[in-house]
């Protein structure tokens, strides 16, 4: 079955001249890996083809990996095919024009919410979408190339969206395909600095949150990241944002949120959701967000909504632990 889809997906990117490649906006490591990676493995298997990557905005932290490609004109979209990865709605593609293509694949890792495209390839039990073109070049080897730059990319995102090969959704497969993307020659010590090295100003950060942290009854544990916070610390929102990943090894919490401000007119407050065992992205779809089971967003507006969330969230853990033994 999924044979089938991508092999609809290869034979709609020989039948077109030019390929646009999207991803979703506020990009992680998965997101630009699977966008380039795609990009190099089409580039270098089809040389005379146009394959450009057209998205809004970027992250700093990936800035290793390159940029996008210069805008594009309007009319260039008309007869092009769209391939849209790792967005599981339409609302967070990172460029409105995916519309104007001629016609539009989804290539996609996360619970299939909103489906959209003429060809839909979705898979929510792989590890990542990088983990999902790694197979879609391992399945049409004999006709596709790649080279240690567009393994680079993949592998990127396979350790990004995995936590380092540690989640649950880590497969046999996953690390099957990784090696493979590994005997292309990958430098993983640079991989590895441009990703984890810490600035000694974002450490004092940490050691803040440290401070700051708290925990609920039944044990979600959380942080405000307010804008007092950003502006002390001099914090993008992309940094006060990764501060979620200080809560996740506390022993007896199961899940943790971070809420970030903003910073616009309507008084957003980002919500990032993690969790180990206990499912919360049903709970992040009641506050305007979605995601996976143990890893989804949100966006609340005021701190009535975040005590509620808090609440429910807490709720949540509580019967967890009540119903299973095994939970840590
Ligand atoms: P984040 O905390 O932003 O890294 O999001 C964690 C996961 O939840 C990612 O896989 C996102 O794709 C998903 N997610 C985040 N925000 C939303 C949203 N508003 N709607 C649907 N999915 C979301």
């Amino acid at each position: 079955m999924n044979k089938e889809t991508m092999l609809a997906i290869l034979n709609k990117i020989k039948e077109y001249d030019r390929i646009i490649i999207f991803r979703h906006f506020r990009p992680d490591g998965d997101a630009v890996g699977s966008t380039k990676g795609l990009q190099r493995i089409l580039q270098l298997t089809f040389p005379e083809k146009e394959i450009y990557l057209q998205n809004n905005d970027f992250s700093d932290y990936l800035a290793f990996l390159g940029g996008e490609d210069a805008p594009l004109d309007d009319e260039l979209f008309a007869d092009a095919l769209g391939i849209v990865l790792d967005t599981a709605t339409v609302k967070r593609i990172s460029s409105p024009k995916y519309e104007l293509c001629k016609e539009l694949c989804k290539i996609d890792h996360h619970i299939d919410i909103a489906p959209y495209g003429d060809v839909s390839w979705v898979e929510d039990l792989r590890s990542s979408t990088c983990e999902m073109i790694a197979h879609f070049y391992n399945t049409f080897k004999d006709e596709l190339k790649i080279d240690a730059q567009a393994a680079t990319y993949l592998y990127t995102g396979m350790v990004t969206d995995s936590g380092r090969f540690r989640y649950r959704d880590v497969s046999g497969e996953t690390l099957r395909l990784a090696a493979t993307l590994l005997e292309q020659g990958i430098d993983t010590d640079r991989i590895y600095a441009n990703l984890y090295l810490e600035a000694y100003g974002y450490l004092k950060f940490k050691a803040h949150v440290y401070q700051r942290m708290q925990v609920t009854e039944h044990g979600v544990a959380y942080l405000h990241v307010d804008k007092a916070m950003q502006e002390e610390f001099n914090l993008s929102l992309e940094a006060a944002s990764a501060s979620i990943s200080c809560l996740d090894s506390i022993r007896g919490c199961i899940c943790w949120i971070v809420f970030v401000d903003n910073g616009d007119a309507e008084g957003s407050i980002r919500v990032r959701l993690r969790s180990r065992f206990v499912t919360i992205n049903e709970l992040a779809e009641q506050y305007r967000g979605g995601g996976h089971s143990c890893a989804a967003g949100a966006t609340v507006y005021s701190q009535e909504e975040i005590e509620e969330l808090l609440q429910k969230a807490d709720a949540l853990v509580k019967e967890y632990k009540e119903t299973h033994e095994d939970w840590l």
